[in-house]
């Protein structure tokens, strides 16, 4: 990271003539960086990061939407604040890239010759009979991802039979995908990638120990402020990124988040930057919403649409940004074939511009936080961009190696199209 303190973040403050690419960048570096320990719910990563948004939200000289720009929530989440540790045999295995808990894992401290799932019981009785007379208390049980997929094809026993294990180990062959979960299970569950799991020997014994917290009533926030329309301050576009990510898992990995969502998160602060410049004051009001506790369930902006901070038949409309960091195919447009005159005017002024390859739309998705406003009757996008790398939910969506590539155009593309919604009486 080249800007190495919030401290010279916080100093850098001039305003650029469109979108300072560089700023962004080190917005982003900052969000994703380790001192934020992956914006969530272990030694108060989302605080951090709201902490930071809202100090710029100041600087530029936004308009507070609640006290001190938060708007204040609580949720339950379930966390790994301790120790995760994983040895096979002689093999130390890497929390977050060799695996992971999974989301409502709960605590194990077990060490033990493992119990493997046989594939067989799908089709033997016998097998069956078998597993189901193995006793699993106490004990970790290994099973391949797809046999644990397929386990309620068989009798309901089996499942309640497998939750009987101290820990229950998920080979996966594909990547690790982490998430939250509101809820704690009584057992250790962890995902484990195939390809580093050793052959061990029939004695060999394999360790585990799991530290789960779950967090009931945590308390979080979104981040609002707005600017007041010069002909219409009682109108309003409304621009959204959530700031949230995945957290800590363990005392040493993290999930940087740098395209989900640091780099929206930086683009909201872009377009707050814009039209904080007098030059660039718009005839509507512009609303800022940084949503907190997104990957929990797009709790953040649930939470804001059942306690408005402004009246929502006033939205003209929302644009939703979560992740901008690539964009080499261009972005794709979530509700674009609900907002279809909406959507064909977005697409004339890309093509006029040049701003992104292509768009692309979608239908209805509740994969992000524009979801509850569109239930909610307001009218909103939700665009993100198509590209590589494409390292989703797990520690290599790293700053260092997010491209940025359409990060620009879609700027230029939102502001093009707010001053098209501006206009519009
Ligand atoms: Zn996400």
């Amino acid at each position: 990271m080249l800007v190495g303190s919030a401290v010279l973040l916080a100093l850098d403050t001039r305003p650029a003539a469109a979108q300072d690419l560089n700023r962004a960048r080190r917005t982003i570096e900052h969000l994703a960086s380790r001192r934020l320990h992956g914006r969530g719910y272990v030694r108060q990563g989302e605080r951090r990061a709201a902490d930071f948004i809202r100090q710029r939200f100041k600087q530029l000289g936004l308009q507070p939407l609640a006290p001190g720009y938060f708007q204040p929530f609580t949720l339950d989440v379930n966390t790994f604040p301790g120790q995760l540790r994983l040895r096979a045999g002689n093999h130390a295995l890497q929390a977050g890239a060799d695996f992971i808990a999974e989301p409502s894992s709960g605590a194990a401290a077990v060490n033990g010759v493992p119990v493997y799932l046989d594939s067989l019981i799908y089709n033997d009785e016998q097998a069956g009979q078998r597993f189901l007379a193995t006793p699993l208390q106490g004990r970790i049980l290994v099973l391949r991802q797809r046999d644990a997929e397929r386990l309620r094809t068989l009798p309901t026993v089996f499942a309640e039979h497998v939750q009987q294990a101290a820990v229950r180990l998920t080979l996966v062959s594909g990547k690790l995908t982490a998430s939250l979960s509101s809820t704690v299970a009584p057992q250790a569950q962890l995902q484990v990638l195939a390809s580093k799991w050793p052959q061990l020997q029939p004695e060999q014994s394999v360790s585990v120990q799991v530290q789960a917290q779950l967090r009931t009533a945590y308390p979080t926030q979104n981040v609002v402020g707005f600017l007041p329309g010069t002909a219409q301050p009682d109108s309003f576009l409304v621009l959204t990124a959530h700031y949230d990510h995945l957290g800590q898992m363990g005392r040493r990995a993290y999930f940087p988040g740098a395209n989900d969502n640091a780099s929206g998160t930086a683009m909201l602060l872009e377009l707050a930057a814009y039209y904080a410049q007098p030059e660039h004051r718009p005839r509507c009001s512009v609303a800022f919403l940084a949503f907190g506790a997104e990957e929990a369930g797009l709790v953040g902006s649930r939470y804001f649409v059942k306690h408005p901070l402004l009246p929502l038949e006033r939205i003209r409309f929302l644009l939703n940004l979560d992740l901008a960091g690539t964009g080499q195919t261009g972005a794709t447009v979530v509700n674009g074939r609900i907002h279809e005159a909406e959507y064909r005017q977005l697409v004339r002024l890309n093509d006029a511009g040049h701003y992104l390859p292509e768009l692309a739309p979608r239908g209805r998705a509740a994969n992000s936080d524009h979801y509850p406003f569109s239930e909610a009757g307001v009218p909103a996008f939700f665009l993100y961009t198509r590209g590589t790398p494409t390292h989703y939910h797990d520690v290599y969506d790293r700053a260092r190696t997010l491209p940025l590539t359409g990060f620009a155009g879609l700027f230029r593309l939102v502001v093009a199209y707010c001053q098209v919604l501006s206009r519009t009486p």
